[in-house]
């Protein structure tokens, strides 16, 4: 058994979904489980829907309601083959129950968490019924489960969290034994509380989601079908030209996306890290490209670096105190005024006299800063960038961290930091270094490439 997992660009239209079941299709024979997003941008407009009407302005958010159920019937119904109408009359009494949603929202002119999960389960619920239509309608036995049986999740509205000793049993049970009669479809990011309450895991859920069913039935493998290639040995949007990965480890993975390439939150796949499934990265629109397979273990590999990540507009704080030398509890006091203002730190480090730290959300820097005075001085520096060097085998290979300075040596590095999981070398340089930067340290660690690792 496998899970393929198809995001919204992959099932946006009735051309996408045509793509996804030629992909299925060849497949088959190890009985894929089948999770959808919802189409295209639908999350985002059941959500904007919801806010209007909530706002007072009904007839805005009905508006938006009757823009998707055109969208949803015309792709849908282009796909169903003879079983159209009966498609067609699913559709439109989701949406009626939408649309009555939407109203009574409306009057109320409030909207609680609790409602807006089940305005914005609407998505997968449809995509993944009309997914299921236009497999049969293919010739391929499906059937399509509703994830709320299954994804049993506390009653964290728009946040939930699974609860994996409910979810399980009910994936083994009863998900396992029918993939292996038919192709199951299921949409990810909804679930349910125990007493069947509609939630959903959090935007992007997903991801999430592909990855618990997988974990569930004890899945051989987890794809995640998508519009890139996989990852690659840099972030596309910075420097082009990067290579393709073709593997990397579960924590070189969680690094990268950790700094910018968001190819898949670390978090979703831990499920599927826990319980050893290989997690694949695919594209839908090229379907033959290998992608990038991410595993428990590194393959060998003669490159020490997988991949050079970075994060743009970086802000870095200088913190200094005469009083810090020999006080205990100093960062203590400086990470609990982080804390408060619900800011996160990415990169620190300290001498003796000083801290360095870095933030990339700088909506409360002002105050901050206004509590961080109080006890030592304080200097902001703005338009900064933060580089990382990646792969497993960094630990084991002398001289990378001399490799990387040489090749920078006329750019000003600051911060450099080596992660506790040891495969990571990163370091802040000014903003407008970054792009030579990172291309110069492509240069210098991709000029030579394992062909077995990289493409
Ligand atoms: N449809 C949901 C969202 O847009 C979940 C997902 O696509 O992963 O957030
Ligand atoms: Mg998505």
């Amino acid at each position: 058994m496998i899970v393929m997992k198809f995001g919204g660009t992959s099932v946006e239209s009735s051309e996408a979904i045509e793509r996804v079941t030629c992909i299925v299709q060849r497949e088959r024979r190890r009985h894929p489980v089948v999770v959808v997003s919802a189409m295209g941008k639908t999350t985002n407009k059941l959500l904007l829907a919801a806010r209007e009407a909530a706002a007072g302005r009904r007839d805005q958010a009905l508006s938006i309601v009757d823009e998707l159920r055109t969208h949803h019937l015309i792709e849908g119904l282009a796909l169903a083959g003879p079983a159209a109408a009966e498609l067609d009359r699913y559709i439109r009494t989701h949406f009626e129950w939408l649309d009555e949603l939407v109203k009574g929202i409306s009057i109320v002119g409030e909207l609680s968490p609790r409602s807006t999960d089940a305005i914005a389960s609407v998505g997968e619920r449809l995509s993944s019924l009309i997914v299921g239509y236009a497999f049969r309608a293919a010739g391929i036995p499906a059937q399509q489960m509703d994830s709320r049986q299954f994804i049993i999740t506390d009653d964290s509205f728009t946040q939930a969290q699974p609860i994996f000793e409910e979810i399980y049993p009910r994936l083994r049970d009863r998900i396992a034994p029918a993939a292996e009669e038919s192709v199951v479809v299921m949409g990810g990011y909804i679930g349910s509380t125990r007493d069947g309450q509609t939630t959903t895991l959090g935007r992007g859920g997903s991801d999430y989601s592909a990855s618990i069913i997988g974990a569930g039935i004890g899945a051989e493998e987890i794809q995640i079908w998508t519009d890139v290639d996989g990852m690659l040995t840099t972030d596309p949007r910075i420097v082009p030209g990067g290579r393709r990965v073709k593997q990397i480890t579960f924590a070189e993975a969680a690094e990268l996306a950790y700094f910018g390439a968001k190819v898949l939150h670390p978090a979703t796949v831990a499920p599927a890290v826990e319980k050893n499934i290989p997690v694949l990265i695919l594209n839908s629109q090229r379907p033959d490209v290998t992608g990038t397979r991410i595993t428990a273990e590194p393959a060998p590999s003669t490159n020490p670096v997988k991949s050079i990540s970075c994060k743009r507009d970086i802000t870095v704080l200088n913190i200094r105190s005469t009083r810090m030398l020999l006080a205990h509890g100093f960062l203590h006091r400086i990470f609990e005024i982080f804390d408060r203002f619900h800011t996160s730190v990415d990169m620190v480090s300290t001498s003796e006299v000083s801290v360095s730290l870095t933030i990339d959300h700088t909506e409360h820097l002002r105050e901050i800063c206004g509590e961080l005075r109080q006890f030592s001085d304080v200097s902001v520096e703005t338009g900064q960038a933060i580089v990382c060097l990646v792969g497993e085998n960094i630990r084991h290979t002398p001289g990378i961290a001399g490799r990387a300075f040489q090749v920078l040596h006329d750019k000003n590095i600051r911060m450099i930091s080596q992660g506790a999981s040891l495969l990571n070398l990163g370091f802040v340089i000014a903003e407008q270094d970054l792009v030579s930067a990172v291309t110069a340290l492509h240069t210098e660690f991709f000029s030579k490439l394992d062909p077995n690792i990289f493409d």
